[in-house]
């Protein structure tokens, strides 16, 4: 295949598969624009819990989320979501937040309102400059990109991933979070048809990054 000169990497798979660290390592090896779109289900759900509201109020989720102005900030590779021209801190890992993401990220509007956001963000990676963008999620070469040029799905044991977590320090709801993730109706967690599925179980993060970073190497010209 001829080499793309804006290549687009999706990195999908659940909680504490190896997606973050395999993303941001490959947006550094190759100039690449950094998308965390699990941030930006966080950042949404932190404002909507702020504004009182829960996931089973849809009528009032959709009301709140058409009056939301999303925006995007670099900060140094990475894009970060705006909201009302605010990034959102610590608030989007809290326990509240942990609990509530994958509620409020199986409604269809909430979806909605971050599809066309998310599709335009090769644009803000090919006005900066980057070499392509890498973003990871659940619905990235599923529903996002489904023709991007390199899709990834990792995948690792539940119990070695909540290893994982607990060696970060931090308490999380993996089991659960992706049996909703993935019985949801909307974008469910799932390997696309054709993606690259990589079991991060015993591998390395070396091992992983070097897996995927063969196949991009394949489709970007020299630099
Ligand atoms: O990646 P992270 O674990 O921070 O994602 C938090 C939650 O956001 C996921 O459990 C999922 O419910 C939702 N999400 C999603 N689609 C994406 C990214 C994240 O539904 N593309």
């Amino acid at each position: 295949m001829a080499p793309s000169p804006f290549i687009i990497v999706a990195i999908d798979g659940g909680a504490a598969s190896g997606k973050s660290s395999s993303s941001r390592t490959l947006s550094e090896r190759f100039h690449l624009l950094h998308v965390d779109t699990g941030s930006y289900y966080r950042a949404i759900t932190a404002e909507l819990l702020r504004l009182g509201l829960r996931a089973d109020d849809r009528p009032a989720v959709q009301a709140a989320l058409a009056g939301l102005q999303l925006g995007t900030r670099l900060n140094g590779r990475s894009a970060e979501l705006t909201i009302g021209g605010r990034v959102a801190g610590d608030e989007i890992r809290s326990r509240e937040v942990n609990d509530q993401v994958s509620h409020f990220a199986a409604l269809p509007e909430l979806r909605a309102a971050l599809l066309a956001y998310q599709r335009g963000l090769p644009a803000v990676g090919r006005q900066h400059q980057f070499r392509g963008v890498v973003m990871e999620g659940r619905d990235i070469g599923s529903v996002i990109f489904p023709d991007a040029d390199c899709r990834f799905f990792l995948h690792a044991d539940p119990v070695e991933r909540e290893r994982r977590r607990a060696g970060q320090g931090l308490q999380d709801q993996i089991r659960e979070r992706d049996r909703i993730d993935s019985s949801r109706q909307a974008s469910p967690l799932t390997c696309p048809a054709g993606a690259t599925s990589i079991d991060t179980t015993l591998a390395t993060r070396e091992e992983v990054v070097a897996q995927m970073a063969a196949a991009i190497a394949a489709r970007l010209p020299p630099a």
